[in-house]
């Protein structure tokens, strides 16, 4: 396992937005000393695992995934839900944590996950019973102003302004501070609760998301401390004034 510096760190697996051809979904992992907290399961998660352990030098698949915190149930952020799931119980025998917002808890089993992981049949395929959703995850409910330890990570969410419910959050570990704004339009007070972070990931896109023209006109200080996220393929990081994340990239907190 390679080196990291600082004791927080952030290992990116993607940088797309729903519609791309050339990034995966945006996500990434938190690397507490090395513990992993994933940020949103999208599709095709043991791949892009994969591919950005590769690039990173950071061993990381499946059976790391303990923690997830899921900002929200658009299929970008959590299509990989179902993978992790049956790889969960049962290859790894063991059910990982989901961190989310009672709007997101309701509704996952019943609205998303049912259809193909509820049936429960016999070696002939007959059905003999029905799973739920604490028998291949553990939830735990965020909310609003106060602090959530995840894995010895302290962890405050702020609800963005998005098409459904979702969260943006802030991490602290060790002195260091990590902010990501997850799915929102261009939103002066999301911004501000994670201003006091010494490393932002922000999301850009257009119709219905934060334009990166909007962005430009934040302080000085706070584009040199954000990065860019959930990109259209579009989007030119070569040119960009404020820095794009890349898939498999390591970065400090
Ligand atoms: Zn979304």
């Amino acid at each position: 396992m390679a080196e990291t510096k600082s004791p927080l760190s952030v290992l990116v697996l993607g940088i797309g937005d729903f519609f791309s051809r050339k990034y995966y979904h945006t996500s990434m992992v938190l690397l507490a000393e090395g513990r992993p907290i994933f940020v949103d399961c999208p599709d095709p998660l043991p791949k892009m695992l994969h591919e950005a352990s590769r690039k990173s030098g950071i061993n990381l698949s499946l059976s790391d995934v303990d923690n997830v915190i899921l900002t929200h149930l658009h299929g970008d952020h959590a299509n990989g839900l179902e993978s992790l799931g049956f790889f969960s119980k049962f290859m790894r025998h063991k059910k990982p944590t989901l961190h989310t917002i009672p709007e997101a808890a309701d509704v996952i089993w019943d609205n998303r996950l049912k259809a193909s992981m509820g049936p429960l049949v016999d070696g002939d395929f007959v059905p003999c019973g029905e799973m739920c959703l604490e028998d291949f995850f553990r939830i735990r409910i965020l909310k609003p102003g106060k602090w959530f330890n995840v894995s010895g990570v302290k962890i405050k969410i702020h609800y963005s302004k998005h098409f459904i419910p979702c969260f943006g959050f802030k991490a602290f570990f060790k002195g260091r501070r990590f902010g990501y704004s997850s799915d929102t339009v261009f939103d002066p007070a999301h911004i501000e609760f994670l201003s006091d972070c010494d490393l932002i990931i922000h999301e850009t896109n257009k119709g219905g998301h934060t334009e990166y023209e909007k962005l430009l006109m934040l302080p000085e200080e706070i584009k040199q401390k954000m990065m860019l996220i959930h990109v259209r393929d579009d989007f030119n990081a070569r040119t960009s004034k404020i820095r794009v994340a890349r898939e498999g990239g390591l970065y400090q907190v």
